[in-house]
């Protein structure tokens, strides 16, 4: 597939079309293309205006992904000069918009004397989601067309307006309500014959001239920090919608210029847009082929209205799907009714749910006590407590009842599903859908593979998944599957650092300015610590005596601290309140614990504390790959950005050590292993690749 543009002519008015599926994304052929059709109908006297229009489904999708970073991308002609031959036309050009006018599309589109969009088109410049800002001159010519605070709104946040919206900010000129092409034919052969003055979007002053803008960006820049949370990108688009209310077009273009340049050679848009890809990417399943028949479900058993059992029942719901929910008590069912209902009431208060909505939400989700009112469903998602005996119990009355062909899946955080699925007589329909609290928001779903998942089991799961607004990725059985065996690594190190020197508020604060949401000792308290304890008083038998191992953890928990539901874990809390206030009696069984173990306690800065966090992540990370319990280094950062709060912008624990570099993170990785024991055997795939200079997301 080429891309290109072309001149078709429809008597006085020259079309051009560009032509790239599937997004007609501006690369070098179809520049190249619009360049030789702007000249020829430019050039051309029986053409007496020129319309622009994408072939296939959709006016453009913006720049080639792809191509930054790459020779193509500083080839010509570059889009900001087709953009100033456009300004420069005497012939009136009129954008015919249908489907998307995004990024660097919507820019075109800017370039053009007027805009035609089809009803219900998307339009908007969502660069700043991939970490960068509308380098086309979008930051300058957007506020000067729509006034300088939508277009800041639509600048930082990359949110698109329909094309009603877009009329009535002044966006496009008409909506088309038959065939937008046609529409934008018939527009521009009027305006030619209009004659006069076309308006061009660069020399507009009217809507940018305001006497309050310092008092007006001194405000935006605070909110805009405020949101962005590290993010560079919000505010350089910032910086350039101000630049464009205060220099020449001119001056305002070579701004946006180099501050685009900054971010495309950057790390956080790096990041975003590996992630970008990854999505893609985690989609394809090696084996299974992408046409492969995936059985229908519409129909789903929850079993647990616990926690997780309602979270998942919600977004089932959420996605138009009737959920049978089955509990072992009538109180159950209740509690978790009335959690559902909360939960939804608060979107309703919100205003982003309709009270009809919500009615028709809870109808689909049926309680019931019986087996046998699961006879008919498509699939089974079991959130019952973690017990392998219980789940046992589920799984041999499941397969008493359930139809043949029905999926039945865990949500099970880190049991073997193998064992599970032995518990029945088909294993081959059993695998793991591993959701993350709460259900009915998170987005990773961790679609888990048992030895004998039938491959249209996974086709399913991974398409059920998409349909239910989850990013579904495939990973292997093994205790933990990707996510919890690498926040095992994770939390482990931090608990190390406290008794080497550190506090948890040193830690945690460490690791949120580095970017995560949360600090592992936060976390953990939000989470409760009573779990965790549970399974160290399970494994203690089988603890090899060689590993290190730290007692602070199970000492907090013999107090009966359990976190924030008893007021106290590894900070303590006023009765009421979220807030964790660090607690003299933590640090006093920290010391006792380091004292006991006989080790002598440090001063730790925090470059320590993320190296050691952030290492022990990819080097468990590079086992996980090496066995091939993720498909790819990719989407085990899914994982973790989706998951596990990990900051997006520094694109997951994988692409971080590339970033990094692997050779700087091995020999940390083995002075760590010489420092600390075992735990840090280093990854043989870490210290290949590092030999080899080759990243983890490296391609072959
Ligand atoms: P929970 O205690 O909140 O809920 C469990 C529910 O299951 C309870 O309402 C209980 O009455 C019900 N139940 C127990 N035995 C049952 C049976 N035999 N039949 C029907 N219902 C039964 O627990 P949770 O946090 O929702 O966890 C459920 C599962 O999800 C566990 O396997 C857990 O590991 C997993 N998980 C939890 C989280 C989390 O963050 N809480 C995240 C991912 C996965």
């Amino acid at each position: 597939m080429t891309a290109t543009a072309r001149l078709i002519r429809h008597d006085d008015v020259g079309v051009i079309e560009l032509d790239n599926p599937p997004v007609n994304a501006l690369a070098l052929g179809l520049r190249v293309g619009l360049e030789a059709s702007l000249e020829a109908a430019l050039g051309d006297p029986s053409i007496v205006a020129i319309v622009l229009a994408g072939a296939g489904r959709m006016f453009c999708g913006g720049a080639d992904l792809r191509e930054f970073n790459t020779p193509a991308a500083a080839q010509p002609p570059f889009t900001g000069e087709l953009r100033t031959r456009m300004d420069r036309s005497p012939k009136p050009i009129v954008a015919a918009i249908h489907g998307s006018a995004l990024g660097g599309g919507l820019e075109m589109a800017l370039a053009c004397h007027y805009r035609v969009a089809a009803a219900g088109t998307q339009l908007g410049l969502p660069e700043v989601k991939r970490g960068l800002l509308p380098g086309g001159g979008g930051t300058q010519r957007l506020p000067r067309m729509v006034g300088v605070a939508t277009a800041l709104r639509m600048i930082v946040t990359g949110d698109t307006v329909d094309a009603a919206g877009a009329k009535a900010i002044g966006l496009v000129d008409e909506v088309a309500t038959s065939d937008v092409r046609t529409a934008a034919i018939a527009f521009a052969r009027a305006a030619a014959a209009r004659g006069g003055h076309h308006p061009v979007a660069s020399s507009r002053e009217a809507r940018i001239a305001d006497a309050d803008a310092d008092a007006f960006f001194a405000a935006e820049r605070t909110r805009v920090k405020a949101e962005a949370r590290g993010l560079e990108a919000p505010l350089e688009c910032l910086a350039c919608v101000e630049a464009a209310t205060r220099l020449p077009f001119d001056e305002g273009l070579a701004f946006e210029r180099a501050r685009f340049r900054v971010l495309v050679e950057g790390t956080q848009s790096k990041a975003l847009r590996h992630l970008f890809f990854a999505e893609r990417a985690a989609a394809r399943i090696p084996g299974i082929a992408e046409d492969q028949a995936a059985r229908p479900v519409r129909t789903v058993g929850v079993i647990g209205a616990g926690t997780m059992g309602g979270g998942i029942a919600m977004s089932l719901a959420n996605a138009g799907l009737d959920v049978v929910q089955l509990e072992t008590e009538q109180a159950a069912l209740d509690r978790g009714r009335a959690t559902m209902t909360r939960n939804w009431a608060g979107t309703v208060a919100k205003g982003k749910l309709s009270q009809d909505e919500m009615d028709r939400r809870l109808a689909r989700v049926r309680g019931t006590l019986r087996y046998e009112d699961l006879a008919d469903v498509d699939m089974v998602i079991e959130a019952v407590f973690e017990d392998m005996a219980v789940k046992r119990a589920v799984f041999g009355r499941l397969d008493a009842v359930c139809r043949p062909g029905a999926i039945l899946a865990s949500n099970t955080s880190r049991l073997d599903i193998d064992e599970i699925a032995r518990s029945t007589s088909r294993p081959q329909d059993v695998v793991g859908l591993h959701y993350f609290s709460p259900a009915h928001v998170m987005r990773l779903l961790e679609v888990v593979r048992g030895t004998q998942t039938a491959p249209d089991v996974i086709a399913t799961s991974m398409a059920f998944g998409r349909a239910t607004a989850k990013l579904p990725v495939l990973v292997g059985n093994c205790d933990g599957f990707v996510g919890n065996r690498m926040l095992s690594a994770y939390v482990r190190e931090a608990g190390f650092l406290l008794e080497e020197g550190a506090s948890p508020a040193q830690v945690d604060g460490a690791l949120q300015r580095f970017g995560l949401a949360m600090g592992p000792f936060r976390m953990g308290d939000l989470a409760g610590l009573d779990i965790g304890w549970a399974g160290r008083k399970r494994q203690a038998a089988t603890r090899p005596k060689h590993l290190r191992y730290s007692r602070v953890a199970d000492r907090i928990c013999e107090l009966g601290r359990f976190g924030q539901k008893t007021g106290a874990g590894w900070y303590r809390y006023e009765a009421g309140s979220r807030t964790p206030i660090p607690d003299p009696e933590v640090e006093r069984i920290i010391a006792e614990c380091a004292a006991e173990a006989g080790i002598a306690r440090r001063t730790i800065a925090d470059q320590e504390i993320v190296e050691r966090t952030m290492y022990a992540l990819a080097n468990e990370g590079a086992k996980i790959l090496a066995e091939g319990v993720a498909l790819r280094a990719s989407d085990i950062d899914l994982v973790y950005v989706n998951g596990y709060g990990f900051p997006a912008y520094r694109g997951g624990p994988m692409h971080f050590a590339d970033t990094i570099g692997l050779a700087e993170v091995a020999e940390r990785v083995v002075q760590f292993h010489a420092a600390h024991g075992d735990w840090w055997t280093p990854a043989p795939l870490l210290l290949e690749r590092a030999a080899a200079g080759r990243g983890f997301n490296d391609k072959a």
